[in-house]
C-alpha cells in the first residue's frame, strides 16, 4: 500500500536482459516490493533473453513461491514458428497460469497489421491472455493506432498499450482507447499533466500503472498517488484496472 492505496505494478521485468545486460531477480523484486509498498506485480521477461523457456520458468517459480504477489506474462522471440509459439503459450498457461503475452515491436519486428501478429493475438485470445504491447519508442511499429485493428478483430482480448504511446504519442493512444473499449493504457513514462489529459477522454477504469524499471517505480507510482484527481480514479489506476484485466476481478 502506498498512501492508503493498494498498488499493482503491471510492468516488472524479471530475469536477465541480453540486449542491456540488466538483471533483476526474484529475491530483489520481492524485497523491493516489501520496502516500496507494492502489493502485486505482473512479471514479464526482458524482450531479449538467452532462453525464453528458462525466462518463463523463472517467472513461473516466482508465481509458485508467491501466488498472491505475482502473476506472469510470456514474451516470445521474433522468429518462432506458429507451432512453437502456441506450444510455449499453452505450456506457460497450463503450468504457471500466465495471464498475459507481451509484444515489444523493437525486438519482435512483427507487423502489427500483419497476419502473423494477428495469428499470435488469436492464440492469446483463445488462451484468455491479455496482450500487452509496448508503444512509443520503436515507432512506426510501436504506434498506438496500429493496435486498433487487432483490438477490433478480437473484441474479447484485452489489449494493453504499455507506456500509452510514451510522451510523443499519448494523443494517439487516447484515440486508440476511445475507439476500442478493449484497449487499456498503462501510463508509465507519461508526465502527470499528460495523465490528466488522458483522463479527459479515457475512464480511469481503463488505465493502469507500471514501472518498467525498478529505479522508475517510485516516480511512476507517486505521480498517480499524488495526482489531483478523485480518489476513486487513483484507486482504479493503481489497483482495480489491473485486477480486472489480469486477475479476472469482476467489474
Ligand atoms: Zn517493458
Amino acid at each position: 500500500m502506498i498512501s492508503g492505496f493498494p498498488v499493482y505494478d503491471t510492468h516488472v521485468h524479471l530475469g536477465r536482459a541480453r540486449h542491456s545486460g540488466r538483471s533483476y531477480g526474484l529475491e530483489q523484486a520481492a524485497a523491493d516490493m516489501d520496502s516500496e509498498g507494492i502489493d502485486r506485480a505482473l512479471l514479464i521477461p526482458f524482450p531479449v533473453v538467452e532462453d525464453y523457456r528458462e525466462a518463463h520458468d523463472l517467472i513461473g517459480a516466482a508465481i509458485a513461491a508467491h501466488p498472491a504477489r505475482f502473476c506472469g506474462a510470456a514474451c516470445l522471440p521474433a522468429f518462432l514458428s506458429s507451432r512453437e509459439r502456441r506450444a510455449e503459450l499453452e505450456r506457460v498457461v497450463t503450468l504457471y497460469g500466465f495471464r498475459a503475452l507481451k509484444f515489444q515491436p523493437q525486438y519482435q519486428p512483427l507487423h502489427p497489421l500483419g497476419e502473423e501478429f494477428h495469428e499470435l493475438a488469436s492464440v492469446a485470445a483463445e488462451l484468455r491472455l491479455a496482450l500487452v504491447c509496448h508503444t512509443g519508442n520503436g515507432a512506426p511499429f510501436a504506434l498506438p493506432s496500429l493496435f486498433i485493428p487487432v483490438a477490433r478483430r478480437f473484441p474479447e482480448l484485452p489489449v494493453v498499450l504499455a507506456h500509452a504511446g510514451g510522451s510523443a504519442y499519448h494523443l494517439e493512444a487516447i484515440v486508440a482507447a476511445a475507439v476500442c473499449p478493449n484497449i487499456f493504457l498503462e501510463v508509465s513514462t507519461l508526465m502527470p499533466a499528460q495523465v490528466r489529459e488522458v483522463l479527459k477522454h479515457v475512464p480511469s477504469s481503463r488505465l493502469m500503472i507500471g514501472s518498467d524499471l525498478p529505479e522508475s517505480r517510485q516516480t511512476e507510482i507517486r505521480k498517480i498517488a499524488d495526482l489531483a484527481i478523485p480518489e476513486a480514479d487513483r484507486r482504479q489506476i493503481l489497483w482495480h484496472t489491473a485486477r480486472r484485466v489480469f486477475d479476472g476481478e469482476p467489474a
